[in-house]
């Protein structure tokens, strides 16, 4: 099951995959992007990732929330994300292929871990009420398509939403909302178990302004991690045009 084929059209900057005989294709971020944020027609100057604490924020692509299948199936795909399990596939299948092909050195990392949700912020799955984490599906997929294994190494001790607020507003995440998985803490917290020295691959569906991911990395490389990314399936830069 879930036999698929996909590959990098660099000729148009598309990624194509095929999931039984259902071709999908994903524009790829454009250039010139920052490479540490991902931030469109961002080049040395960006001034999008001031706060950043993870080493650097990958992408399938731009993110434009109101943008329909016709002229957007990536961002279509990231938007059925939230309400339809089946996107995480070829939405993870584009992400492990862009590891392999493109982004060779996450091909380093020890863990890969999902950003966590609160059980109360989890969706309901089709008719019946099931929940899930977006970032949890993609997490599995590339898990288990680069052969890396998945460690939860975070959690998430209350609601909190990104949504809705402005750009200041979003970098003020208070302290309590994540923290280190207690399971993954040992000897009371001298010695935090799987994190000191290694490397670590976080994962979600879109980054906006990249606290979130920020607050993440910031625990972890406290708790002794090495070096911290964060793959997104779709970078949303806001309203870029307006931007100068
Ligand atoms: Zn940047």
């Amino acid at each position: 099951m879930n036999s698929y084929y996909g590959y990098i059209n660099n000729y148009n900057n598309t990624i194509i995959i095929t999931i039984s005989s259902r071709r999908i294709i994903y524009n790829l971020l454009p250039e010139p992007y920052c490479k540490k944020c991902s931030f469109p027609k961002a080049t040395d100057e960006c001034r999008w990732h001031h706060s950043d604490t993870m080493d650097r924020t990958y992408a399938i692509g731009l993110y434009y929330p109101k943008r329909r299948e016709a002229e957007d199936t990536l961002s279509d795909h990231i938007r059925r994300l939230k309400s339809s399990k089946f996107y995480a596939r070829p939405l993870g299948y584009a992400m492990s292929i862009l590891i392999k092909e493109r982004y060779q050195e996450l091909l380093e990392i020890d863990y890969i871990t999902p950003i966590p949700k609160h059980r109360d912020e989890y969706k309901p799955v089709g008719k019946t009420r099931g929940i899930y984490n977006q970032a949890e599906e993609l997490a599995d997929i590339i898990s288990k398509e680069i052969n890396k294994p998945k460690n939860n190494l975070l959690n998430k001790n209350k609601p909190w939403s990104q949504r809705n607020k402005g750009w200041e507003e979003r970098q003020n995440i208070p302290d309590d909302i994540y923290s280190i998985t207690k399971s993954k803490i040992k000897l009371e917290g001298k010695s935090i178990q799987d994190i000191q020295g290694k490397s670590i691959l976080l994962i979600d569906d879109v980054r906006t302004s990249g606290a979130t991911g920020s607050k993440c990395a910031s625990l972890l490389k406290e708790a002794g991690a090495n070096k911290v990314y964060l793959f997104v399936a779709g970078r949303d830069a806001g309203d870029q045009e307006t931007l100068t």
